[in-house]
Formats: structure tokens, C-alpha cells, sequence
């Protein structure tokens, strides 16, 4: 394969959601899997809509996911710039090429005429552009200029000609050119179109494979006749599925968050979103789900991405995020979920070290639960309560069987005799408790877990004395106690 040089290219026109993301992400394995190299090119050629703002959200969150370029915005490299408003000179000279061999012409048709013209034609079927300004004369151009019209300039489309897409993904798509019309290139105020800009900057930054979402495919035979007429070579195409959601709508915000960052601010781990999003469309071809950034650098191919749509699940999403919760170290865990302790009042940062220390010990317990890390204050809101409340009808059913006040009062003198809770001594003491007064597991760890969380459900039992520590066991064992 002769050198891959790939890019992805976004419109900053809004933060990066789950579509650009994959783009993104196909490019950037595309490129590593090759020994290539991956370029971040900023599309802003929409002034009204594009912001420095969007640049940075889509930055951010392509740093976050762990997607590094080798060249582009921020990083620079031989091909700059890589912002298409800082290229608008290119452009010009561009099309200046083309005006003068005769491929492209002005068109000084206003905004209203055009629109007046698409409706007539819309009546007849037809939406392409006419061809009113194809064959001006020199004069005519200076008599509509002297009229105050700024002409945009158009690209002269070949009528009788079939473009085909070799698509790496696709296979062969055609399209015939009589459907195309001729099109802009450059606007009136010098600003290029999308079609434009894109090719002769995939051209002159030597753009091997372009990876994109399957929406750019009818753009794709346009492309393809600017490259041609300039005598660049094409590049190769690979256009990827759309993604739906479960109902096979297109995905949209309807379906759940969209961008980025609303799954970064829910506490999703970007190993699995990246390990999610490279499964949209892609696969590794064994049943295995589960598959890292380095894995995944060694395997990809655009072999295995599947032609039909990607279907957008977040059970699977939340499943994987719950298994790199899992895997996270202690410390890890801790310091993830610290914002979200902190945001619901539980505790306010910088921590002393045992503090610290308690805050593992908690997140830890409960890490089994998590699917995303916004859940974990309802998991530990029973260790920073002052009062516990109980939970649902099952835990006060538990509480009110007749031997409850002997098994709590067990416990808590057993407790109270001894040192700091260890999750053997735990054990043990539970076990003891059931011995001594003749009572199953069962009517000795429900209760005491109501008692102690609130929840007949939650985490090993043992685990939760130990992390809540002697003194609070105590303090909850006799209000619940008390409140019998
Ligand atoms: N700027 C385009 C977009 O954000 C990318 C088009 C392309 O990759 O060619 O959709």
C-alpha cells in the first residue's frame, strides 16, 4: 500500500457527537494499523455556523477518547495551514484554473432567481440548476457586473458522463452526470463551497483514503470530476454505514445524548466508548466484544466494515463501560468518581489521606453496580448518610420479622466488644450472631444489611462493615434498634 495518509475533517459547527467520533476513530486505526499518518483538518467554511468554541469541544473530546494527529490544528505540520478559512487563497487560485481552461464559469444568477427557478423546476421534477449563466459572453459578464452583481463561480459538470465509486466499503456505485448540474465552487464572497475546498485540499495535502460517513457519497462523484479535470489523482473512497438508533431511525438526540461529551460528563470511560464506537460497523470477526485501543490498532481493516447501518445500543454501551469500571484500579475508581461526590455534597475536595482512603474503600464496594459514574453517589449515598432511610417495602417487611431485635442487638455487642471491623472478623461475627440465637443466614445478613444500607440489596456485607467502620455499624445498628 503505497503511504496512508488519511485526515478527519469536521465542520466545528458543533461539539463532536457519536458519527464524527467513529470518523474519527476509523481514521486514526486506519492510519496506525498502516504506519500511516492521521490528519485533524478544520472544515469552517460556514462563517455563520462554525466557532472557535466547537473546534475546541471536538479537540477536546478527540484528545479525551485518546485519538492523537500526527498533523493538523494545534499540532501544525508541512501541509498547513489546517483551518480552511486560513486557505481561502488557495482556493481562489483554484478555481482561477479553472475559469480560465473553461471548466468552471460565473454565475451572477442572485439567491431569489435561483430559488424561483428550483421551484418551477420542482413542479417538473427536475431540482438541478439550469445553466442560465453556462455561456455568457465577455460582454454580458460585464454588463451583469455593472448591474452591482458578485458573480460565484460554478463548476461546468461533463452532461453525458458516468462517475464511478470504487468504494473500499460500498463496492461500485455510479452515478450519472446528467442528474449532478452544474454546481458552485466558490460563492460570491469568495468563500468555497464544501466540494471544493475538500478536494483541492485532500490534493494538496496528499489525502490517500478518505474514511467518512456514508451521507458524503453523493458528494463523493462530484469530487471525483474536480479531481479529474485537474489531473489529481483520486483518492480512495470508504464510506461508512449511517448509525440508527434501535427503532432504525437515523440516530438522533431523540435516541439519547449525541455528543461526546454528555457521555464524558456521565461518567463513561473512553476506552469504552472507543472500544463501543469501533463496533459500530466494524468487527473484529470473533464473538469476543471486549477489545482495547492496541488491540484494535493491530486488527482493523476496512475489510470488516459491514455496508449496513450500525445500530446504536446503549444497553452494549452501558455493558462495556460497566465492564471498564470493573477494571479500573482503586485509585483510578476514587478519582474518577470524586467530582460527582463532590457535586452531590458528599464531600468537598482536597481530601485528607484517610479520607481519601474511606472514599476507595467506598467506590471500590461498589463498582460492581456502576454502569456509568454519575451512578455512584446513589450507590454510597447509604456510607455519607446521617440517617439512614429505608428503601422500599422489602426492607421494612425484613426489618419487622420478630427476631430482628435479638440478631441487631447481637451483633452490635459483638461489634462494640471488639476493634476496628476486618472483613474476616465481619464474617465471622455475622456467622456467630446466627449460632448463638438459632437463626438462619438468610434472617441474619437481610436485616442487618437493611439496617446497616437501608436496601435489602448492595454490596458484600462484609465488605460494607469494614468500609463503614466500626463506629458508624454501631451508631446505625442501635437506631434501627430503637426504631423496631
Ligand atoms: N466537513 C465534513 C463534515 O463534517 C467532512 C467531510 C469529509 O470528510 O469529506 O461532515
Amino acid at each position: 500500500m503505497p503511504s496512508v495518509r488519511v485526515r478527519f475533517a469536521p465542520s466545528p459547527t458543533g461539539p463532536l457527537h457519536i458519527g464524527g467520533a467513529r470518523s474519527a476513530l476509523f481514521n486514526w486505526l486506519f492510519a496506525r494499523r498502516y504506519g500511516g499518518t492521521f490528519i485533524v483538518r478544520i472544515e469552517d467554511t460556514d462563517l455563520e455556523r462554525s466557532s472557535r468554541r466547537s473546534e475546541e469541544n471536538i479537540l477536546a473530546a478527540l484528545n479525551w477518547l485518546g485519538l492523537d494527529w500526527d498533523e493538523g490544528v494545534q499540532v501544525g505540520g508541512a501541509y498547513g495551514p489546517y483551518r480552511q478559512t486560513e486557505r481561502l487563497g488557495l482556493y481562489r487560485r483554484y478555481a482561477d484554473i479553472l475559469l480560465q481552461k473553461g471548466y468552471a464559469y460565473r454565475c451572477y444568477c442572485t439567491g431569489e432567481e435561483l430559488a424561483a427557478e428550483r421551484e418551477a423546476l420542482l413542479e417538473k421534477g427536475e431540482v438541478r440548476y439550469t445553466g442560465r449563466c453556462r455561456n455568457l459572453t465577455a460582454q454580458d459578464c460585464a454588463r451583469l457586473e455593472a448591474e452591482g452583481r458578485k458573480p460565484a463561480i460554478r463548476f461546468r459538470v461533463p452532461e453525458d458522463n458516468v462517475i464511478t465509486v470504487n468504494d473500499l466499503v460500498r463496492g461500485k456505485v455510479s452515478f450519472e452526470c446528467a442528474g449532478i448540474g452544474d454546481f458552485i465552487i466558490m460563492k460570491s464572497d469568495g468563500i468555497p463551497t464544501y466540494n471544493f475546498a475538500v478536494v483541492v485540499d485532500d490534493h494538496t495535502m496528499e489525502i490517500s483514503h478518505v474514511i467518512r460517513a456514508e451521507e458524503h457519497l453523493s458528494n463523493t462523484p462530484r469530487q471525483i470530476l474536480l479531481f479529474k479535470v485537474f489531473g489529481w489523482k483520486v483518492p480512495e473512497f470508504a464510506h461508512v454505514s449511517l448509525i440508527l438508533g434501535k427503532d432504525r431511525a437515523k440516530m438522533s438526540k431523540r435516541h439519547g445524548a449525541t455528543a461526546i461529551e454528555q457521555y464524558r460528563e456521565k461518567g463513561y470511560l473512553p476506552e469504552a466508548l472507543v472500544n463501543f464506537l469501533a463496533l459500530l460497523g466494524w468487527s473484529p470477526g470473533v464473538e469476543e466484544e471486549i477489545i482495547s485501543l492496541e488491540e484494535l490498532q493491530r486488527q482493523f481493516s476496512l475489510e470488516r466494515v459491514a455496508k449496513s447501518p450500525a445500530v446504536f445500543d446503549l444497553d452494549k454501551l452501558n455493558w462495556l463501560n460497566g465492564y471498564y469500571i470493573r477494571q479500573a484500579s482503586p485509585d483510578r475508581l476514587a478519582s474518577l468518581a470524586l467530582p460527582y461526590l463532590e457535586k452531590a455534597g458528599y464531600l468537598s475536595t482536597p481530601l485528607t489521606p484517610e479520607k481519601y482512603e474511606a472514599v476507595k474503600a467506598m467506590t471500590d464496594s461498589v463498582r460492581n453496580y456502576l454502569s456509568c459514574l454519575a451512578e455512584v453517589t446513589e450507590h454510597v449515598k447509604f456510607y455519607f448518610a446521617d440517617q439512614i432511610e429505608i428503601e422500599g417495602a422489602e426492607a421494612g417487611e425484613v426489618l419487622s420479622w420478630p427476631e430482628v431485635p435479638a440478631v441487631l442487638s447481637a451483633l452490635k455487642e459483638k461489634v462494640a466488644g471488639g476493634g476496628e471491623i476486618t472483613e474476616t472478623g465481619a464474617k465471622k461475627a455475622l456467622k456467630e450472631v446466627g449460632k448463638d440465637l438459632g437463626v438462619k443466614g438468610k434472617k441474619v445478613f437481610m436485616p442487618v444489611r437493611a439496617a446497616l444500607t437501608g436496601s435489602v440489596h448492595g454490596p458484600d456485607l462484609n465488605r460494607v462493615m469494614v468500609v463503614m467502620g466500626r463506629e458508624k455499624v454501631i451508631k446505625r445498628l442501635a437506631e434501627a434498634i430503637k426504631n423496631i
